[in-house]
């Protein structure tokens, strides 16, 4: 996959019109959502970082020339000031909630599925109904055991919900992801 930098949007810009749908990329901070934007683009465009919770804007890239990858900025970081949590919730509701994005994909921790912010987020998408998947990430972090127990949890509590297990380290799950955002980007 090749990808190119559109752009990093804070909320009193304007999104770009253009045809390719948009996939919005959407995780808690640290979660590994730039590598898993990393892997699937078969790039280094996101920046992999150990200090949570710092890039405050949308960064638009076009990949393939087939469909937009959002990333949008860390949620759930405690470390943030009321200003910057502000400016995030106003990214996500300018943004996700402004019928730009046609899919978006939640990059959660296999070894804690369940959170807070991530229901939350969720129960947004579903308000909203923007279909998503969910992207269960750091899986080689999980031994034989604990991986089957979270497959069970998971699938009791994502029923109706597209589910992928990710690593980024293994690289498990990647063509699969590929493949299912190639799809919405071919079905617009
Ligand atoms: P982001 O804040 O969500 O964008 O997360 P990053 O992509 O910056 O990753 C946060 C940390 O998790 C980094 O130290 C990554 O090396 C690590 N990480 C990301 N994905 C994986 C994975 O699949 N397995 C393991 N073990 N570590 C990962």
């Amino acid at each position: 996959m090749a990808a190119v930098f559109l752009g990093s949007y804070f909320p009193n810009r304007r999104l770009p019109e253009r045809k390719e749908p948009g996939i919005a990329f959407l995780g808690r901070s640290n979660v590994g959502k730039s590598s898993v934007i990393n892997l699937v683009t078969d790039s280094a465009i996101a920046r992999v970082s150990k200090t949570p919770g710092r890039t405050q804007c949308l960064n638009l890239y076009l990949v393939d020339d087939n469909w937009v990858l959002g990333d949008f900025p860390g949620y759930g970081y405690a470390k943030v000031s009321k200003k910057q949590r502000r400016l995030l919730e106003t990214i996500l509701e300018k943004f996700l909630l402004a019928q730009y994005f046609r899919f978006a994909v939640q990059v959660i921790d296999a070894r804690h599925p369940g959170l807070e912010s991530d229901i939350q987020v969720q129960d947004w998408l579903k308000a909203e109904r923007l279909p998503f998947l969910i992207v269960m990430n750091k899986v080689d972090k999980l031994n034989r055991k604990e991986r089957a127990e979270v497959e069970r949890q998971a699938k009791k509590m994502f029923v109706h919900q597209p589910l992928l297990f990710v690593s980024t380290k293994t690289k498990e799950g990647k063509k699969e992801l590929q493949g299912m955002l190639h799809r919405v980007g071919a079905s617009a």
